[in-house]
């Protein structure tokens, strides 16, 4: 996740309810990626840190819990500058121009000159990211899964160029990461998670750059206020008017947020102009104050101080675990003075 800003709930849905899930049944590593905030954000960098802070923040309200997976910072840990700069050599500049993000952002971020070195390659890094920890899955929804099919090519690519090396040392190596006998980056698969598109305020998919968002940190009165201007079905012009909510917004919300009997009787209510706008929106809003309570108090309990040394701790973690796969990779490329 990057640390853009506060974490909201299209981020909570799309991503984060289902990494708590996941920490239970896999060995997990999440980490914030302040180098792919730099990627968009490298003219003005002053929010970078304090954000970083705000987004583990988040990440322990929304329940990941640092016994159980590994929390950490992408900068702190060193292999992730290095790897990109093996594969970088590797990866052919078409692979790049192609991802479908690349020429998107380009166009919804025209403000900012995104014809840069590091915004073309941020895809390899993001490669770096994954098969720095040799993974087996990557958790995104849908609209990732193109950024995960480059990063199994880059793979491929490098494990044709580079087969493991025949070392006596290969035995040890072997042990260390008990990954494949003849491939030192395995190609990861998608573990494809359920990612509502989540709508924002205005209707649009809710994005920060749309300023259209409902944050997990929005205390009751705003959130309350946020769901009071949100768009709806735009047939729907008077009280007495039926409406659909499957073409509004706040009915979207009712889908992913509310109780079976609250959906029910918002499609009777609605499409008989038996409740208005506003009575609709006060359910979506107490749908979303039950969800937020929990994850609000568990924020509070902790301290600055905390999530700093579990951020520390787990950017050990992580630095540990990656340099094991940097050491088979450079021995692999023969980069290392123990290859040769
Ligand atoms: P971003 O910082 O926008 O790249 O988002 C980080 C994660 O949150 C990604 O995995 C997105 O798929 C997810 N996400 C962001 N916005 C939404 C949304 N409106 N609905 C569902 N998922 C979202």
């Amino acid at each position: 996740m990057r640390p853009t800003g506060k974490l909201h709930l299209g981020n909570y849905m799309g991503a984060l309810a289902n990494w708590v899930k996941l920490q239970d049944q896999y060995e997990c590593y999440f980490f914030i990626a302040d180098l792919h905030a730099l990627t968009t954000d490298y003219a003005d960098t002053s929010g970078v840190a304090p954000n970083t802070l705000e987004v583990a923040l988040d990440f322990l309200a929304a329940g990941l819990d640092p016994k159980k997976c590994t929390i950490f910072v992408q900068s702190h840990v060193k292999p992730h500058f290095e790897l990109p700069m093996y594969l970088g050599m590797i990866t052919p500049l078409g692979w790049l121009e192609r991802v479908p993000s690349y020429k998107e952002m380009q166009e919804n971020l025209a403000n900012k000159d995104l014809t840069t070195f590091g915004f073309l390659g941020y895809p390899v890094l993001m490669a770096s990211d994954i098969l720095l920890y040799q993974a087996d899955f990557v958790p995104v929804g849908q609209d990732q899964q193109a950024h995960v099919e480059l990063t199994r090519e880059i793979a491929r690519r490098f494990n044709q160029f580079y087969p493991r090396a025949k070392s006596k040392n290969v035995g040890d190596i072997l042990r260390a990461s008990q990954v494949h006998p003849l491939y030192v980056l395995p190609e990861p698969k998608v573990l494809l998670t359920p990612s509502p598109k989540l709508p924002g305020t205005d209707g649009r998919k809710m994005s920060k750059s749309y300023g259209n968002t409902i944050l997990m940190t929005d205390p009751e009165p705003v959130l309350r206020q946020k769901l009071k201007t949100m768009v709806t079905d735009p047939a729907r012009i008077r009280r007495t008017d039926p409406g659909d909510p499957d073409k509004c917004p706040v009915g979207d919300l009712h889908k992913v947020f509310s109780t079976p009997e609250t959906i029910a009787n918002v499609y009777e209510g609605c499409r008989t102009a038996g409740i208005g706008c506003i009575q609709c929106k006060g359910w979506a809003a107490d749908a979303l104050v039950q969800l937020l309570e929990p994850i609000q108090k568990r924020r509070a309990n902790f301290s600055d101080a905390q999530v700093k040394e579990i951020l520390e701790d787990g950017s050990n973690r992580a630095r540990d675990r990656a340099e094991q796969t940097m050491v088979e990779v450079r021995s692999a490329m023969q980069m290392s003075m123990s290859s040769r």
